[in-house]
This record gives structure tokens, C-alpha cells and sequence, in this order.
């Protein structure tokens, strides 16, 4: 039978995948692209790691392969389901039976054996596609970030074949790099240890091992694609990516529009649609009186979902809030990361109560009631793959306020005359980095949201852009068919 005539057995490996386990993007993305893929025709199976949440989560089971040895104790591949996805588990208690964080322990550091931990992910992803499961001979493997980066590895070094692989990176700013030593611990031949191996900057880099030996590298967005090409993008990798341009693709993310419903969406105080605007108010107020804000339907609300981290720019927004309150606006964040920003958010809150509003923590409910209820969403990120929260907030009808950079430059159509007059705008974008840029963002918004027609049009223009996976789903399938 053809290739394109027939549905293709895509095994993905991952380290996270939603809803059973997310820290961040990733996590969305494995848990939805494999439907969009079954859809188009392709069927995908996902390796995980068995930490505890993904082992509850697991309903029936079966044993399909048993490992005497995976660096440092047995393990058990586990076949079965859960939250409709079709996986392969790798229980290995002496890597993953621990709580919390899949990378971090409790006391905020990364897991000491983090190296041993993901490189056995990645091996049992290769014996996989050389045969491990009776009855399963993937056509492909898609590895995503450094964490399933070895997979190509370990199959160019064993010299025995196995399928093509697909690294997808989803932000280069995690590489993956560990002490040499680590080498011989994860099972690769002391020659590997080479600047035409795995060798970065005299550490093992995972990342840099999967940029190099994978068959095809995608990133989350075509902007994202061109700026890790460059030096002030690459994070020390773009002399690599530059060597394998004409075998990086960036393909846009997309979201699960089901999980993300503004019309059935269980979480939301108010059910509404491109066509019913005007019923979004009562999130709003919701919102509002959740967080314990001013009451008022006037002030433009804005949000942030996010990681508090550099990354993101959030110290701009703190540095620009004079500027967002002067305009007599409020803000609902909830994020979580690093201490200085945890707290400066928190003292702002504490400063200026009924206008700051701040959840330090991790709540997937809350994150979907402010998509519902702010006016807009605010990333300030100074790099970014391609973000999600700006596509929720597309299809909620908040509109995204954004740096133009990486997947935010490709996804939102900023607010400027030339797309205002043609109807087309969806959003705000300002340069990456500078607060007084941001500052003049919020200025125009403000402005643009007190103008009720312009306004009401870039929240429907937002609401009725395509954020789905049906594109970007079919781009990786016809990635993966040129394959075989
Ligand atoms: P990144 O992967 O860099 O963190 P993305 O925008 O690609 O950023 O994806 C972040 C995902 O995590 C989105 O689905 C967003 O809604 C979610 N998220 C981030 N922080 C929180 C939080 N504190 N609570 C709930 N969801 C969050």
C-alpha cells in the first residue's frame, strides 16, 4: 500500500502532555495535536513519563514490554488511555514515582538525575521504533524538546535503523545540558562525546544532539523558526540551526478549541460567541467581584496568564502599571514563578486594592474565567516560541495585547490604520523589551477600548481567526508523510 494511502503511526514522546500532567505549552500541545492528527488520518501514540498523576490517570492497562534495567532499576511499558489519548507509559519508579513538578523537586531545584530520568524516555522511545512492542512499528517519531532529544541519538549510535524522527523544539531557551560524566551513566559510546555528537560547550546537550541528528526539526512558529537562526535568537545553537535551515520548518501551534469554548465553557459565569458579544459582560463582572475589583464595566480590565519569568517581560508590566492605572485601568493576574516578581505583583495588589488583583499559583478554572472576563490580555514576552494564552484569548474575545516577537508577531494583526481600515485587526503589538513601548501599548488600548465600534470589532475579528489545529495539524502531517 502507498504511504499517503494508508492512516500513519505517528509514536510521539513527551514529557508532558495535557491534561494528565503540564507545566507549560508542551503540555498542550501533546494532548491535542493528536487529535487534530486522527482527523487528517493519523494515529498517535504518546510516550510519557508514569509519574504518579499520569499512572491515576491511567485506566485500563496492559503490560506490553518489561525493561530488567533502564539506568538504575526495571520498568514497565504500560499500553492504555486516558482523557481520550492513546498511551504508552513508562513506569520506572526510581525515575518518576515522585511528587510535584515533572522536572523540580520540592525545594525549587532541578531533579539531580533529570539526565538519567529523560535520557530513559528517549531510549525507550528508540526501542519502540525498533520494535520494543509486539504488533507496533511506528512510521514515525516525533520527539518534542530537549527532553525526548536524544531519541535520533541513540538511534544513529546503535547503527540498527529505526524510523524517521521530528524533534519539535518549543523553546530553545531549555536545552538539556548536562556534566560529561553523564555519558557513559545514559548508555552512549564514549564517541558520541564529539562536536559532531552530542558534545555542547564540553556537556552532554540533548537538545543540540536532536537538532543535529533528527531528520526534520520544527519550532511553534515561521517567525520563531528565523529568529533561533540568528545569533541574538539561537542561545548558542544558531550556527547548528543555520547549518540545518533546509530542514527547519516552523509550523504555528494551534489550541484545543473544545477545551477552549467560549459558548461551553463549564468554568465561565456566562456563555457567549463571535455572534453574542454583548452576553460576555456578566465574566466580566464575575471576574471582578471574584478577584475583589472595582465593580465597574468602564475600566479596561487586562490579564496576565503566565510563568513569571524574565521570558516573559512581566518586569516591564510592573514597571509600566503607573501607566496602565492612569489610564484607569485594572489588572487580574495569575502566574507563578520567580520571587521577585511573585512579590512585586503582590505588594502592587496590596498597594492598589480594587485595581490589582494578583493570584500567585496554578489554576486552570481561574485562567479560563479571566480569557472570559478581561477586556484584554496582556504578553510582554521578550522571546517568545509561539504562546498560547494569546490564542485563548483570541477566541475569548479578549484582546491580545502582545510584544511583536516570535509566535505573538505571527498571531496577532496589530491594531495599526492600514489593518483598522481593511477590518482586519486583532489585537495590539508593540517592540519586545522596552517598557516605554508597552507603556504607549497601553495607552492605545485604552484609547481603542473606549471606542465601542473599533473595539467590538477586533474582539469579533479575534473571535472568528482560526486558533484551531486544522492547519497547522495537516502541515505536520504532510511533514511527517514526505518522510516516508
Ligand atoms: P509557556 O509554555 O512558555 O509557559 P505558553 O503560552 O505557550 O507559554 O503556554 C502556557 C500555557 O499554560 C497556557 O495554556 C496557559 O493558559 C497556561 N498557564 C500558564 N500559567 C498558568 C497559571 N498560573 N495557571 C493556569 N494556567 C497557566
Amino acid at each position: 500500500m502507498r504511504a499517503s494511502g494508508r492512516r500513519l503511526k505517528i509514536l510521539a514522546a513527551t514529557s508532558e502532555i495535557f491534561p494528565l500532567i503540564k507545566t507549560g505549552g508542551l503540555a498542550d500541545v501533546a494532548g491535542a495535536l493528536p487529535g487534530a492528527l486522527a482527523e487528517l488520518g493519523a494515529d498517535v501514540r504518546t510516550l510519557v513519563p508514569g509519574y504518579p498523576a499520569v499512572m491515576a490517570a491511567l485506566g485500563r492497562r496492559r503490560a506490553v514490554a518489561r525493561i530488567g534495567e533502564l539506568i538504575g532499576g526495571p520498568a514497565t511499558l504500560w499500553q492504555g488511555k486516558a482523557a481520550a489519548l492513546d498511551l504508552l507509559v513508562l513506569d520506572a519508579p526510581h525515575l518518576f514515582d515522585r511528587p510535584g513538578n515533572p522536572y523540580l523537586g520540592t525545594n525549587g531545584r532541578d531533579w539531580p538525575d533529570n539526565a538519567e530520568r529523560f535520557a530513559a524516555l528517549a531510549r525507550v522511545a528508540a526501542d519502540i521504533g525498533q520494535g520494543l512492542v509486539p504488533g507496533y512499528h511506528p512510521d514515525v517519531i516525533h520527539a518534542h524538546d530537549w527532553q525526548a532529544a536524544l531519541v535520533p541519538a541513540i538511534l544513529h549510535y546503535r547503527e540498527r535503523g529505526g524510523p524517521p524522527v521530528v524533534l519539535t523544539i518549543h523553546n530553545l531557551a531549555f536545552q538539556g545540558c548536562f556534566r560529561p560524566e553523564t555519558l557513559s551513566r545514559i548508555g552512549l559510546p564514549e564517541r558520541a562525546f564529539h562536536v559532531d555528537g552530542v558534545e555542547f560547550y564540553g556537556e552532554v546537550g540533548f537538545l543540540k544532539a536532536g537538532i543535529l541528528f533528527s531528520h526534520r526539526i520544527t519550532t511553534v512558529s515561521p517567525t520563531y523558526a528565523a529568529e533561533i537562526c540568528t545569533p541574538d535568537g539561537g542561545m548558542g545553537l544558531d550556527g547548528l540551526l543555520r547549518a540545518r535551515a533546509d530542514d527547519l520548518v516552523g509550523i504555528l501551534n494551534g489550541i484545543d478549541v473544545t477545551v477552549w469554548d467560549p459558548s461551553n465553557d463549564p468554568v465561565i459565569a456566562a456563555a457567549f460567541d463571535a455572534e453574542r458579544i454583548g452576553a460576555r459582560s456578566p465574566n466580566k463582572a464575575d471576574l471582578q467581584t471574584a478577584l475583589g475589583l472595582g465593580p465597574d464595566p468602564q475600566t479596561p480590565l487586562f490579564g496576565v496568564i503566565s510563568r513569571l519569568t524574565s521570558q516573559k517581560g512581566l518586569d516591564l508590566l510592573l514597571a509600566a502599571l503607573p501607566r496602565l492605572l492612569a489610564q484607569n485601568g485594572q489588572l487580574a493576574l495569575l502566574g507563578t514563578g520567580e520571587p521577585a516578581l511573585e512579590a512585586g505583583f503582590e505588594e502592587a495588589a496590596a498597594r492598589h486594592p480594587g485595581r490589582i488583583a494578583c493570584r500567585i499559583g496554578y489554576d486552570e478554572a481561574l485562567s479560563h474565567r479571566i480569557q472570559a472576563g478581561v477586556d484584554s490580555l496582556l504578553v510582554p514576552s521578550r522571546f517568545e516560541p509561539c504562546g498560547l494564552t494569546q490564542l485563548c484569548a483570541l477566541r475569548y474575545g479578549a484582546v491580545p495585547v502582545v510584544a511583536r516577537v516570535g509566535g505573538l508577531a505571527d498571531t496577532v494583526i496589530d491594531a495599526n490604520p492600514v489593518a483598522l481600515g481593511k477590518g482586519v485587526a486583532t489585537g495590539v503589538q508593540f517592540p519586545p523589551g522596552s517598557r516605554p513601548m508597552m507603556e504607549n501599548a497601553l495607552v492605545r488600548t485604552a484609547t481603542l477600548f473606549r471606542d465601542r465600534v473599533a473595539w467590538s470589532n477586533l474582539q469579533r475579528n479575534g473571535m472568528t481567526s482560526d486558533v484551531s489545529w486544522r492547519k497547522s495539524g495537516k502541515d505536520y502531517l504532510d511533514l511527517f508523510r514526505s518522510l516516508l
